[in-house]
């Protein structure tokens, strides 16, 4: 009789623990050992903003498992406590500090799923208990025990995390301010997308200081550091006066009495620095199976280069489901070897939501495709969500990229009250499919009147992206602005209640439905010049483009209309933009 093979899982949450009890549901005879150097295992990350925003109110909730209940239904052995310092792979052990010293464990194979830590950047005074990141249960703890209403806090970094941690504190009554080096929040969003969530803040009254960095924290009396316990309840914690001081590079300061820092997470993977096992800027290198590059050994996770899925760009991708995927995929090559299917790649899609509003993002976004060298046409939509008549009905902020040759989708983002994780899972379906923008058009999706529209709106965004790819439709950018108010005429087809909200310098005003007996005003203003035609969101402008290209102008239509180019512009708008003495 064969010995039963010993599968060693380090770090017992997404990926580890998805590896392990997959491993267990295809083999019953494997030893399995999940080794964690928390105190919890299978713990909700994801959900911890929500306990400190108290919308999760026991802290039990976040434990989805514990050591007894995966030895109950999976007879896991795991180990919390237990901290991986090293692997020696010529001889197949780790080597584990636990709770009653060190020991060395054997492994048949191993399986490294230890996740990332918080980076922690060149600002003075990080060492300051009042300087918390939330990546554990008892970080949150933590957190809410130093959140006391009223009192200031500062949260730096404005990504997913970072503006969920900011709201939560809001929602307990804190004066957050967000500290973001980027020129906007959620960095991956395109600048017109994150304006929308920038005003949301500001309804949730949290400051938001972008484009500039901390560099550092003065704090006059150091609170002690916290104990915590899950399962008790959480308590006041008073905080000293003063407050510390965080000082941005612009010379301002910012009271604080909590500093949450969120600006980015390196794969946590030191311990195995000299194990062989190759990393690649800390992430550890794998083949489309998670194989590392010693025998033996898997990895999952947060701690991994992937390869993502439009650009080909290899670095971390942090995020729960594709963790939680690959760990599955991997028992299944430690167990089938030979049948297990490739890891696919992450196509990096994520939702936040940010007070009312749900924000979203699937593949590429500009930059991305930029530094792949990918050349890529931008969609910007505004549709309902549901029927226009239908009580409720709201604008969705959606916007494309698209290869320009083959039309391939390569991202998409979205902002909204409504509907907005509908469309970018279905746009993230066609990424993973490989579909192109005109295949968009054709998808039979869920439509009654509360839920979308006959044509919803990804058909919608997929006749407007097949009409740009085939000339139909030409468009022209809020980036452009400054040459087009140089070189063209801009023409505002909107009503004049509307042009009466502000319309661009020297723009000639004709709404849409007089546009065919006026086009005589249009040749004498443009006299010889491009037009270049907007409206509110960019449909009647792209029938008034059709209306000037048929006679002959050469026409184009703004992209997202005024909401995207307001959006755009964002302090700034209202310089910009004129209001008409008379329309
Ligand atoms: P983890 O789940 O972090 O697990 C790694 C474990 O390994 C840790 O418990 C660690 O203690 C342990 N470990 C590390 N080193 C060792 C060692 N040497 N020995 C033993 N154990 C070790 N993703 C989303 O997709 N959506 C979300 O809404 C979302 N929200 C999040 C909110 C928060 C606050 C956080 C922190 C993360 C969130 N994520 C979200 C990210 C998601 O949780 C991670 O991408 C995912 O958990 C990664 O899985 P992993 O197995 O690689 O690492």
């Amino acid at each position: 009789m064969t010995q039963p093979k010993r599968i060693v899982v380090v770090g017992g949450v997404a990926g580890g623990m998805s590896c392990a009890a997959r491993a267990r549901r295809l083999d019953e005879t494997a030893e399995i050992i999940v080794l964690e150097r928390g105190p919890h295992v299978s713990f909700a990350n994801c959900g911890l903003p929500y306990y400190i925003g108290g919308e999760i109110t026991d802290p039990a909730k976040l434990l989805v498992q514990t050591p007894a209940s995966l030895r109950a239904a999976l007879n896991l052995d795991v180990r919390p406590q237990h901290a991986v310092t090293g692997v020696d792979s010529s001889r197949r052990v780790v080597f584990v500090e636990g709770p009653s010293g060190p020991l060395e464990l054997s492994y048949d194979a191993l399986v490294l799923s230890p996740g990332a830590v918080a980076i922690r950047p060149p600002i003075t005074g990080l060492d300051s208990p009042r300087v918390q990141t939330v990546r554990t249960v008892d970080d949150a703890l933590t957190v809410a025990q130093l959140a006391t209403a009223g009192s200031p806090a500062v949260v730096l970094g404005a990504g997913f995390i970072g503006l969920e941690v900011a709201e939560a504190l809001a929602t307990r009554g804190l004066a957050v301010t967000v500290v973001e080096l980027a020129e906007h929040v959620l960095p991956p969003l395109e600048r017109e997308m994150a304006q929308p969530v920038e005003a949301e803040l500001a309804r949730l009254g949290i400051e938001v200081r972008t484009g500039v960095a901390a560099v550092g924290i003065e704090d006059p009396s150091p609170v002690e550091s916290v104990e915590t316990q899950p399962s008790s309840p959480v308590e006041t914690f008073e905080t000293p006066s003063p407050p510390a001081i965080v000082r941005l590079a612009d010379g301002s300061t910012l009271p604080a009495d909590l500093i949450v820092l969120s600006v980015g997470v390196r794969p946590d993977t030191d311990f195995l620095i000299g194990s062989g096992v190759a990393l690649d800027r800390a992430a550890i290198v794998v083949d489309e199976h998670g194989r590392t590059s010693v025998g033996g050994i898997w990895a999952v996770g947060d701690a991994v280069a992937s390869t993502h899925a439009v650009t080909g760009a290899n670095r971390p991708v942090a995020l729960a489901g594709p963790a939680n995927r690959a760990g599955r995929l991997v028992a299944d090559d430690i167990v089938r070897p030979g049948s297990a299917r490739p890891i696919p790649r992450p196509v990096g899609t994520a939702i936040v939501r940010v007070g009312d509003l749900a924000v979203a993002v699937t593949g590429a976004n500009s930059a991305e495709l930029t530094r792949a060298g990918r050349a890529f046409t931008t969609l910007h939509l505004h549709p309902n969500q549901h029927a226009g008549y239908f009580p409720g009905a709201q604008q969705l902020r959606l916007l494309l990229h698209v290869a320009p040759d083959d039309g391939r989708l390569l991202g998409a983002q979205a902002v909204g009250a409504d509907g907005v994780d509908k469309r970018i899972d279905v746009l993230a379906t066609a990424i993973r499919a490989g579909l192109c923008v005109g295949d968009l058009i054709d998808l039979d999706l869920a439509y009654s009147p509360p839920y979308g529209q006959a044509k919803d709106a990804v058909n919608l965004a997929g006749m407007v992206g097949s009409n740009v790819l085939d000339g139909t439709l030409r468009l022209w950018y809020a980036a452009d602005l400054d040459q087009v108010l140089a070189e063209a005429l801009v023409l505002d087809v909107r009503s004049a209640a509307e042009v009466a909200t502000g319309t661009l310098p020297g723009a000639l005003t004709i709404p849409h439905t007089e546009l065919r007996g006026r086009l005589a005003e249009v040749a004498a203003a443009a006299d010889g010049r491009p037009v270049r035609v907007f409206c509110a969101s960019g449909v009647r402008s792209a029938i008034a483009h059709r209306v000037l290209t048929q006679a002959g102008f050469d026409s184009a239509s703004l992209s997202g209309g005024m909401l995207t180019l307001r959006a755009h512009l964002g302090a700034t708008a209202d310089d910009v933009l004129v209001t008409p003495v008379t329309v």
